[in-house]
C-alpha cells in the first residue's frame, strides 16, 4: 500500500513523504519497463501524488509533462493522490542503463536538456499551467526549481528508490515547504537535515513508514500531522475511451468498421485493448446526434 502524509513543523514548514513503491510495482507491471525507465515514471508520480493535495474534489485533473534524453514521461493525478502514466521512448539506450548497485541512474537517463510541465484544472474558470527547464535531470532538483519559480513555493524536494539484488524495496519522496514568514534559522536547520538526503531510497527503506521517516529525522521538531491519503495507480480510461471513437469522427469511424471490421484503441496508461463494432459505432454517433 502507497501513502503519503503531510506534516507540520514548528507551526512553520510542512514536509509531505511519500511512499510509492507499491505504485512503483504496479506501473511497471503494466509497462515491463527497464529500472531506470520505472524509476523515471516513478519519480514523476511521486511528484503528481504530491500534488494532488491542491486538487480538492473529484473535479479536479492534473497532468505532468517531462521531456528528457530518454523522451516523453506522461503522468496523470486526480484528488486523493490517484494516479498513472506512461514513456514515450524515442532514445532506448538511456533507459538500458543498468543499476549502479542499489541505485538507479535517473539523472543519466533524463539528461539536463528538457522541461515539466504541469496543467491543473480544478473543473472551474481556466486551468493553471506551469512550466520550468530542467536543471540536474535527478527530478528533484528539477521539481524543486519548478515549485519555487513556476508556482513561487520555495520548495526542497528528495526523491529515490532502493534496489536489493536488483529488486525494488523502497522508492517515494520528501518535499518541503516553509510556510511565508518562516524564520530563516529554522529554514537553515531543515536543508541542513535534506542536504544528508543523499541516499533517500535507502533511508525510505531504513524508516519503513513515512511517520517513521518523520520520526527519525524531524523528531526534534514539535510535529503535528495534517494529513494522510493511500495513493494508487489508478486508470478510468473505460469512462472516456469512446471519446477515441468520437475523436474520428463519424466518416472515419464507419469506414474503418467497413475495412477492418472493428475499431481497437488501446489505452497509454494501462495498456487496455478496447474493440468496438459496428453497432458501438452506431450508437456512439446516435447519442451525439
Ligand atoms: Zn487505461
Amino acid at each position: 500500500m502507497a501513502r503519503a502524509s503531510k506534516h507540520l513543523l514548528n507551526d512553520s514548514i510542512v514536509v509531505t513523504v511519500v511512499d510509492s513503491a507499491s505504485i512503483y510495482r504496479e506501473s511497471n507491471r503494466i509497462h515491463g519497463l527497464s529500472a531506470v525507465g520505472a524509476a523515471v515514471l516513478n519519480r514523476l508520480l511521486t511528484f503528481g501524488i504530491f500534488l494532488s493535495q491542491d486538487l480538492k474534489d473529484e473535479r479536479g485533473r492534473l497532468s505532468l509533462t517531462l521531456k528528457g534524453a530518454f523522451g516523453n514521461a506522461v503522468a496523470a493525478a486526480r484528488a486523493g493522490g490517484e494516479v498513472k502514466g506512461y514513456l514515450d521512448v524515442t532514445d532506448k539506450e538511456r533507459l538500458d542503463i543498468p543499476l549502479s548497485g542499489d541505485r538507479a541512474d535517473v539523472a543519466g537517463a533524463v539528461g539536463r536538456v528538457g522541461s515539466i510541465s504541469v496543467i491543473k484544472d480544478f473543473g472551474l474558470k481556466e486551468p493553471y499551467t506551469g512550466h520550468c527547464e530542467l536543471v540536474s535531470g535527478d527530478l528533484a532538483g528539477d521539481f524543486s526549481l519548478y515549485l519555487t519559480v513556476s508556482e513561487q513555493k520555495p520548495s526542497a524536494v528528495a526523491l529515490g528508490e532502493y534496489y536489493e539484488d536488483g529488486e525494488l524495496k523502497a522508492a517515494g519522496g520528501v518535499f518541503v515547504q516553509p510556510l511565508p514568514n518562516t524564520d530563516d534559522f529554522l529554514i537553515t536547520i531543515v536543508q541542513d537535515i535534506l542536504r544528508s538526503f543523499t541516499d533517500t531510497g535507502k533511508i525510505l527503506f531504513d524508516t519503513k513508514t513515512t511517520d517513521g521517516l518523520i520520526e527519525t529525522y524531524f523528531g526534534d521538531f514539535k510535529v503535528k500531522k495534517l494529513e494522510e491519503y493511500e495513493p494508487a495507480y489508478r486508470c478510468r480510461c473505460d469512462e472516456t475511451i469512446e471519446d477515441v471513437v468520437r475523436a474520428m469522427g463519424r466518416g472515419e469511424a464507419v469506414s474503418t468498421i467497413i475495412e477492418q471490421g472493428k475499431i481497437e484503441a488501446v489505452c497509454s496508461f494501462c495498456d487496455r485493448v478496447y474493440t468496438f463494432g459496428a453497432e458501438d459505432v452506431i450508437r456512439i454517433f446516435k447519442v451525439e446526434s
